[in-house]
């Protein structure tokens, strides 16, 4: 007789491989695609996703999966559980309530580019709310306790609840604020790369050698130009990552590779075992964000890491870096200045651009804040934390995208991703005493490999706090990310942190 497992694996590779599909003609449609195919692209994907969800809610697979729970192999179970949660949210949530998101999404685009020309909260005020009502309405099919917010939430960060998170982003916006305010006070050190050029040809090069460097296999992924850099997995056995270049300033690529080169690594290191399987994933989106936050700020922006890559970056552009000191360089990656923006801000003030908007989202949700006092609360808090205010709501509360895609519980997972890194790096620096040694010869390798059998061989065994409490002996935490920063700024800036 076939046990269950046997019947449900074919299930669950066929779903993989359908992914992969999607993915595949997502990544393509950022990156090659025609123009004049984009409408056809849009319906492609749309029938395959279509597909997607009709397997996925396939009765079968539920009879399937209640009958392979009480497998004795402990990844098998795991395999299990995690579709089975996917399958629960997707049968949870209404197709109406899945089409009025669709259309409505439309409408708070288009209103929200308008109202962002307009720099006129109002204009895209109506939209907004009218997804807010969708959204409540799903965080009602899903299930909560009574906090709307968790059952959102869930979706990016499995097992995170507010209850957990809000003291948490509290005692990091504690930490934060004063060092931001005594930072802000000092000189900013000068940023040795405005008004040269680096041209691309050399970018390109230096971006790949340091994917190659950080162990991402380009026999088993590649790296192509897009608008948005981004990490598309299809399988550990083809990671495609995207990059841009900007020719006058460098930092721009050399960031989108070792960020996504960070994510790279997380998709290409999962267990050959669990390929095709949904244990070839990260538990969330934040140990995802772990990942690539570990690689671009506290390896690609320490001292070691530019002892060994600046004379190289120099002789890639010996006109724009021929005076420029190793010593200036690495204070120009490192400049600390609160913004009204978040995607440009630095890793000091990144994380409260993310504690406003959760807080924000939390009332939205809740429907504590009329959406009319939106625009002032947005800026108040801007205030409080930055100590800036916007001049008008196309910087403020209209700067992001995501509300227009009605996408709310997402911000949190960038700063869980800080906070992870940080964490993870300590463990990785007690366990490996050579790493310093290592990352200032340019050598990479033992901390990609040490990750790999820590993290990323883990795929979706455990949840991301638990993983990370594994590995570190402890759970989510923001001492470890403030003592990072302490320490490097204080040095950096020659301050007493
Ligand atoms: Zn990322």
């Amino acid at each position: 007789m076939t046990r269950p497992f046997e019947k449900l694996l074919p299930r669950m590779e066929e779903l993989r491989d359908l992914q992969a599909v999607i993915n595949l003609m997502t990544w393509d449609q950022e990156t090659y695609l025609p123009k004049k195919a984009e409408p056809a692209r849009a319906a492609q994907l749309s029938t395959l996703q279509g597909l997607y969800h009709e397997r996925l809610t396939d009765p079968a697979l539920a009879d399937l999966l209640a009958s392979a729970a009480d497998e004795d192999d402990a990844d098998r179970r795991a395999m299990v559980r995690a579709l089975a949660w996917e399958r629960d949210r997707a049968v949870k949530l209404p197709q109406a309530l899945v089409r009025e998101l669709a259309q409505t999404q439309s409408q708070a685009i288009s209103a929200w580019k308008q109202a962002r020309e307009q720099r006129s909260f109002a204009v895209f005020a109506g939209p907004l709310g009218r997804l807010l009502r969708i959204r409540r309405e799903q965080a009602d099919a899903y299930g909560h306790g009574g906090e709307r917010y968790d059952a959102l939430l869930e979706g990016f960060e499995p097992g995170m609840r507010v209850a957990r998170l809000s003291p948490v982003l509290k005692a990091l916006a504690q930490g934060l604020v004063p060092l931001v305010k005594a930072l802000k006070a000092a000189p900013a050190p000068p940023d040795v790369l405005q008004g040269k050029r680096f041209p691309f040809d050399g970018q390109w090069r230096f971006s790949l050698r340091l994917l190659a460097d950080m162990g991402f296999d380009l026999e088993a992924g590649r790296q192509d130009r897009s608008v948005h850099p981004f990490t598309g997995g299809l399988h550990a056995c083809d990671v495609r990552l995207t990059n841009r270049v900007d020719e006058e300033n460098p930092l721009s690529s050399i960031y989108g590779a070792i960020h996504e080169g960070g994510h790279g690594l997380y998709e290409q290191g999962f267990h050959p075992a669990h390929h095709r399987t949904p244990l070839a994933a990260a538990p969330s989106m934040g140990l995802h964000e772990s990942q690539s936050r570990l690689w671009e700020n506290l390896v690609g922006r320490s001292a070691g890491f530019w002892r060994h890559y600046f004379p190289l970056l120099r002789a890639e552009f010996p006109d724009a870096l021929g005076d420029v000191s190793e010593r200036a360089f690495y204070r120009t990656v490192n400049r600390v200045s609160p913004s009204l923006i978040r995607v440009e801000a630095d890793e000091v003030t990144y994380n409260l651009h993310i504690i406003l908007r959760f807080e924000l989202e939390l009332l939205l949700l809740r429907d504590a804040l009329p959406l009319e006092d939106l625009p002032r609360a947005w800026d108040d808090r801007m205030e409080a934390l930055l100590g800036v205010r916007p001049p008008h709501d196309g910087v403020g509360v209209l700067q992001d995208i995501h509300w227009a895609w009605g996408e709310l519980g997402y911000f949190p997972t960038y700063s869980l991703g800080n906070l992870y890194a940080a964490s993870l790096f300590k463990a990785a620096a007690r366990e490996l005493p050579t790493l310093d040694a290592d990352l200032a010869r340019g050598a990479l390798l033992p901390l990609r490999d040490w990750l790999r059998e820590k993290v990323h061989a883990q795929g979706y065994r455990y949840s991301a706090e638990e993983l990370v409490t594994r590995v570190t002996g402890r759970g989510l935490t923001t001492t470890d990310f403030i003592d990072y920063l302490r320490g490097k700024y204080a040095e950096a800036y020659g301050l007493p942190l």
